[in-house]
């Protein structure tokens, strides 16, 4: 029996999950994928909003200006990339100056730090690559950029670590609730009781609402695509780079990333179908034509990836956070867009719901709120030769591209709520998010997969469930 079930296990849930392991609460996180991060937390821009663009006095904008406030101290506790790069929002003609005035208004009454409008000029100071057509910009220095997944798995783990428990490959199927206690089932092993259940389920929250609630809200898929480009392209910007938002959303942006990349997207298309992540060369051209506007010269041929992430967009244009007509059945729903940027905040607020409705939540007194990672590359050539000499694996390098070593590939693997796949490997440390895409490196963390894991090679997959990259022995 759990006090508390989340279902799913992205940006929010694990927040959530991370946030009631500081009370003495018996919390389970369940996701129906076999690792954390496997929905929209693991594909979107990864930009830690300022929060002048949710209207105000709505939930996107509370939880958006203080979630960002709490992104700093979060990220330097628990080891995860994040940096405060800052924010341009450009303006190209005289109707683009004006939004950015309402822009900056908005953003005012959201109790946004610091934010600037700038002449053409001083943008062209900031940016020098920048298209010459710019006539203005509103600057946001508190914008900042972030490790999604790094930090989604970072969460879970520290939860775990802290006496939380997640359960992969959990798909919840159907809700009962019998008394004070709600059952959920699951499509594979025994029912998991709790006296309250969490909805964080993203894209599919509207389904697992329906499973216990009557129907109050729908959530629809918006697809966004992305050209990820070599780190030979990451410096050639500095902030990230939005056009003026519209109807649809931010618009296409350019970033650089936490680990030195570049990212140019999101496009915006209404779909019907919660699957289809596909990339198509139309989404990718309408990308390219839009952001010629903000950089003239990106080189695509330093494409390294493209992949596409779906927002989850509910009929109720804000964020779903709330206790349902079901007593002890809340909702964390509708995370479109800065649904990352809001999860620390909402977290807070989730566990302030659950406490307001009766959950006993003493503070945990030896809550553990820090975690640590190796990151070889980033380690000063003594550092290095020092952790070299403690242990010879973190001398051999597997990823060429990302410089990364044997030794952070088997910490992935070996940590609470580790790697088992190649991508969760990648996701952890990253061999195989460099320019060769896992071409020399993949095999061999398989092959460290296998090896750690005891499994035969075969049964190591690439990402999830069914994903196999070898069949069988051949000789
Ligand atoms: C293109 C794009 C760009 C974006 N850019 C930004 C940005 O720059 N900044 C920002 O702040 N936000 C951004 N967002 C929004 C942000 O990514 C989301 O708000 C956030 O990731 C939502 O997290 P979540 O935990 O609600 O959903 P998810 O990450 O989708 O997690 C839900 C989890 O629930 C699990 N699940 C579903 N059904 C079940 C079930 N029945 N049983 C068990 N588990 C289940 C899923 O497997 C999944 O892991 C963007 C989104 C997109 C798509």
């Amino acid at each position: 029996m759990y006090d508390v079930a989340i279902v799913g296990a992205g940006i929010i849930g694990a927040s959530i999950f991370r946030e009631l392991t500081k009370y003495n609460v018996k919390v389970i996180v369940l996701d129906k994928e076999n690792d954390a991060a496997m929905g929209t937390t693991r594909a979107n821009s990864a930009i830690v909003h300022a929060g002048y663009d949710p209207k105000e006095g709505t939930l996107m904008a509370k939880y958006n200006v203080w979630g960002s406030e709490l992104f700093e101290e979060l990220c330097r506790d628990l080891s995860v990339p994040y940096k405060r790069n800052g924010s341009l929002v450009l303006g190209f003609d005289d109707e683009d100056m004006e939004r950015l005035k309402k822009l900056y208004e908005n953003g005012q009454k959201n109790k946004v730090r610091g934010l600037r409008l700038l002449n053409r000029e001083e943008v062209l100071m900031k940016e020098p690559n920048l298209s010459q057509a710019v006539k203005g910009a509103l600057y946001a220095p508190t914008g900042a950029i972030v490790g999604p997944f790094e930090l989604t798995i970072a969460l879970i783990e520290n939860g775990v670590t802290n006496g939380g428990e997640f359960k992969t490959s959990a798909e919840v199927i159907g809700i009962e609730k019998e008394g004070v206690v709600f059952c959920l089932k699951l499509k594979e092993g025994e029912p998991i009781k709790s006296r309250y259940v969490v909805n964080a389920a993203g894209l599919h929250a509207d389904k697992v609402h329906n499973m216990i609630c009557k129907e109050s809200f729908k959530i629809l898929p918006r697809k966004g695509e992305y050209y990820v480009m070599d780190k030979s392209q990451g410096g050639i910007i500095q902030h990230t780079l939005f056009q003026c938002p519209n109807k649809m959303g931010k618009g296409v942006l350019i970033t650089p990333t936490v680990h030195g990349n570049l990212l140019v997207g999101p496009s915006s298309e209404d779909l019907e179908e919660k699957k289809n992540v596909g990339v198509t060369s139309k989404g990718l051209g309408l990308i390219q034509e839009t952001a010629k506007k903000t950089l003239e010269h990106i080189n695509y041929r330093e494409n390294i990836r493209n992949f596409s992430g779906l927002r989850a967009i509910s009929d109720r244009d804000d964020f779903i956070i709330e206790e349902t007509a079901v007593k002890g059945f809340i909702d964390a729903a509708g995370m479109k867009s800065p649904g990352l940027s809001a999860a620390p905040a909402i977290a807070i607020d989730v566990v302030a719901i659950l406490q307001q409705i009766g959950l006993l939540a003493e503070p945990k007194k030896d809550f553990q709120p820090k975690r640590h990672q190796i990151r070889f590359a980033e380690l000063s050539p003594q550092e290095k030769q020092e952790l070299i000499k403690k242990d010879p694996r973190y001398g051999r390098i597997i990823c060429r591209c990302e410089q990364v070593t044997e030794g952070e590939i088997v910490e992935s693997i070996q940590r609470p709520a580790g790697a088992t796949t190649v991508d969760g490997v990648k996701r952890r440390c990253r061999p195989g998010m460099g320019r060769c895409q896992g071409g020399f490196c993949g095999p061999r963390v398989q092959e460290i997969l296998a090896r750690e894991l005891k499994k035969p090679m075969e049964a190591v997959i690439l990402d999830r469930e069914g994903s196999y990259i070898l069949t069988g022995k051949t000789k």
